[in-house]
Protein backbone atom coordinates (compact mmCIF):
# COMPACT_ATOMS: atom_id res chain seq x y z
CA UNK A 1 0.00 0.00 0.00
CA UNK A 2 2.73 2.66 1.07
CA UNK A 3 4.82 1.82 -2.36
CA UNK A 4 1.58 2.55 -4.18
CA UNK A 5 1.13 5.71 -2.53
CA UNK A 6 4.42 6.94 -3.67
CA UNK A 7 4.41 5.44 -7.44
CA UNK A 8 1.10 7.32 -7.24
CA UNK A 9 3.04 10.60 -6.12
CA UNK A 10 6.03 10.18 -7.76
CA UNK A 11 3.43 10.61 -10.93
CA UNK A 12 2.16 13.16 -9.79
CA UNK A 13 4.91 15.29 -9.47
CA UNK A 14 5.83 14.27 -12.70
CA UNK A 15 2.74 15.31 -14.42
CA UNK A 16 3.52 18.47 -12.34
CA UNK A 17 6.87 18.86 -13.49
CA UNK A 18 5.87 18.17 -17.60
CA UNK A 19 3.34 21.04 -16.96
CA UNK A 20 5.56 23.48 -15.76
CA UNK A 21 7.93 22.48 -18.60
CA UNK A 22 5.06 22.60 -21.10
CA UNK A 23 4.54 26.25 -19.77
CA UNK A 24 7.64 27.53 -20.13
CA UNK A 25 8.26 26.02 -23.73
CA UNK A 26 4.64 27.88 -24.84
CA UNK A 27 6.05 30.91 -23.14
CA UNK A 28 9.20 30.65 -25.21
CA UNK A 29 7.65 29.61 -28.50
CA UNK A 30 5.55 32.80 -28.18
CA UNK A 31 8.13 34.94 -27.07
CA UNK A 32 10.16 33.71 -30.17
CA UNK A 33 7.39 34.67 -32.54
CA UNK A 34 7.24 37.77 -31.14
CA UNK A 35 10.63 38.91 -31.83
CA UNK A 36 9.88 36.72 -35.51
CA UNK A 37 7.28 39.37 -36.35
CA UNK A 38 9.48 42.24 -35.04
CA UNK A 39 12.12 41.21 -37.47
CA UNK A 40 10.28 40.83 -40.32
CA UNK A 41 8.25 43.80 -40.13
CA UNK A 42 11.90 45.89 -39.68
CA UNK A 43 13.60 43.83 -42.49
CA UNK A 44 11.16 45.04 -45.42
CA UNK A 45 12.87 44.38 -48.24
CA UNK A 46 11.61 47.97 -49.84
CA UNK A 47 10.86 51.38 -49.14
CA UNK A 48 7.31 51.80 -51.39
CA UNK A 49 6.76 48.32 -52.19
CA UNK A 50 5.51 45.59 -50.27
CA UNK A 51 7.58 42.31 -49.91
CA UNK A 52 5.28 40.26 -52.55
CA UNK A 53 5.75 42.86 -55.22
CA UNK A 54 9.61 42.80 -54.99
CA UNK A 55 9.84 38.90 -53.99
CA UNK A 56 12.98 37.43 -55.83
CA UNK A 57 14.19 40.49 -57.11
CA UNK A 58 17.34 41.36 -57.31
CA UNK A 59 18.49 43.66 -54.30
CA UNK A 60 20.27 46.20 -56.80
CA UNK A 61 16.41 46.25 -58.81
CA UNK A 62 14.65 47.09 -56.02
CA UNK A 63 17.10 49.76 -54.85
CA UNK A 64 16.18 51.50 -57.82
CA UNK A 65 12.90 51.03 -58.02
CA UNK A 66 13.03 53.08 -54.98
CA UNK A 67 14.82 55.45 -56.48
CA UNK A 68 12.88 55.31 -59.66
CA UNK A 69 9.93 56.11 -57.44
CA UNK A 70 11.02 58.44 -55.00
CA UNK A 71 12.25 60.63 -58.31
CA UNK A 72 8.49 60.00 -59.85
CA UNK A 73 7.02 61.33 -57.28
CA UNK A 74 4.12 59.32 -57.78
CA UNK A 75 3.25 55.29 -57.49
CA UNK A 76 4.34 52.97 -59.40
CA UNK A 77 2.67 49.73 -59.85
CA UNK A 78 4.30 46.52 -60.48
CA UNK A 79 2.42 44.98 -62.77
CA UNK A 80 4.72 41.76 -62.96
CA UNK A 81 7.77 40.72 -61.36
CA UNK A 82 9.79 38.22 -60.64
CA UNK A 83 8.37 34.62 -62.72
CA UNK A 84 9.13 31.38 -62.45
CA UNK A 85 9.34 29.75 -65.80
CA UNK A 86 6.07 28.04 -65.49
CA UNK A 87 4.36 31.40 -64.98
CA UNK A 88 6.68 33.25 -67.44
CA UNK A 89 5.61 31.04 -70.09
CA UNK A 90 1.91 31.49 -69.15
CA UNK A 91 2.01 35.40 -69.24
CA UNK A 92 3.64 35.38 -72.54
CA UNK A 93 7.43 35.78 -71.89
CA UNK A 94 10.69 35.46 -73.75
CA UNK A 95 12.31 31.67 -72.93
CA UNK A 96 15.42 33.83 -71.71
CA UNK A 97 13.28 36.26 -69.73
CA UNK A 98 14.99 38.79 -67.17
CA UNK A 99 11.79 38.06 -65.17
CA UNK A 100 12.58 34.81 -63.98
CA UNK A 101 16.24 35.76 -63.27
CA UNK A 102 14.45 38.71 -60.49
CA UNK A 103 16.12 41.55 -62.92
CA UNK A 104 13.07 42.48 -64.69
CA UNK A 105 9.61 43.97 -63.56
CA UNK A 106 6.74 45.25 -65.75
CA UNK A 107 5.64 48.54 -64.12
CA UNK A 108 2.68 50.98 -64.78
CA UNK A 109 1.45 54.75 -63.48
CA UNK A 110 -1.74 54.60 -61.34
CA UNK A 111 -3.13 56.60 -64.88
CA UNK A 112 -2.13 58.48 -68.07
CA UNK A 113 -1.34 61.89 -66.22
CA UNK A 114 1.53 60.45 -63.99
CA UNK A 115 2.78 58.19 -67.10
CA UNK A 116 5.37 60.76 -67.64
CA UNK A 117 6.76 60.85 -64.47
CA UNK A 118 6.91 57.11 -64.13
CA UNK A 119 9.34 57.04 -67.58
CA UNK A 120 11.50 60.32 -65.76
CA UNK A 121 11.80 58.14 -62.92
CA UNK A 122 12.78 55.39 -64.06
CA UNK A 123 15.53 56.54 -66.67
CA UNK A 124 16.46 58.84 -63.70
CA UNK A 125 16.80 55.76 -61.63
CA UNK A 126 19.63 54.67 -64.25
CA UNK A 127 17.47 51.96 -66.30
CA UNK A 128 19.12 51.57 -69.32
CA UNK A 129 17.10 49.04 -71.07
CA UNK A 130 13.17 49.74 -71.11
CA UNK A 131 10.92 48.55 -73.49
CA UNK A 132 7.76 50.70 -73.79
CA UNK A 133 4.85 48.94 -74.14
CA UNK A 134 0.56 49.83 -74.85
CA UNK A 135 0.01 48.54 -70.91
CA UNK A 136 3.16 48.95 -69.01
CA UNK A 137 7.25 49.59 -69.31
CA UNK A 138 9.58 46.67 -68.89
CA UNK A 139 12.68 47.63 -67.14
CA UNK A 140 15.41 45.06 -66.28
CA UNK A 141 19.41 45.30 -65.55
CA UNK A 142 20.15 42.15 -67.58
CA UNK A 143 23.43 43.06 -68.81
CA UNK A 144 24.08 39.60 -71.02
CA UNK A 145 21.35 41.62 -73.13
CA UNK A 146 21.94 44.67 -75.31
CA UNK A 147 22.58 47.90 -73.23
CA UNK A 148 21.52 50.63 -73.65
CA UNK A 149 18.16 49.15 -75.61
CA UNK A 150 14.81 51.05 -75.79
CA UNK A 151 12.26 49.18 -77.64
CA UNK A 152 8.61 49.32 -78.52
CA UNK A 153 5.93 46.50 -78.03
CA UNK A 154 2.41 45.56 -77.21
CA UNK A 155 1.00 44.18 -74.12
CA UNK A 156 0.04 40.57 -74.08
ZN1 LIG B 1 8.67 42.47 -68.74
Amino acid sequence: MNVLLKIGSLVLRLIARTQNANTTTGYTIRSFRFMWTGYRKEAKVAKYFSDDEVKGLEPKLVEMLDQARESAGVPIIITSGWRSPESNDSAGGVKDSAHTTGKAVDVRAPNDEYGKQVAFGLGHAGFQRAGFYDKHIHVDIDDTKPTPAKWKGESH
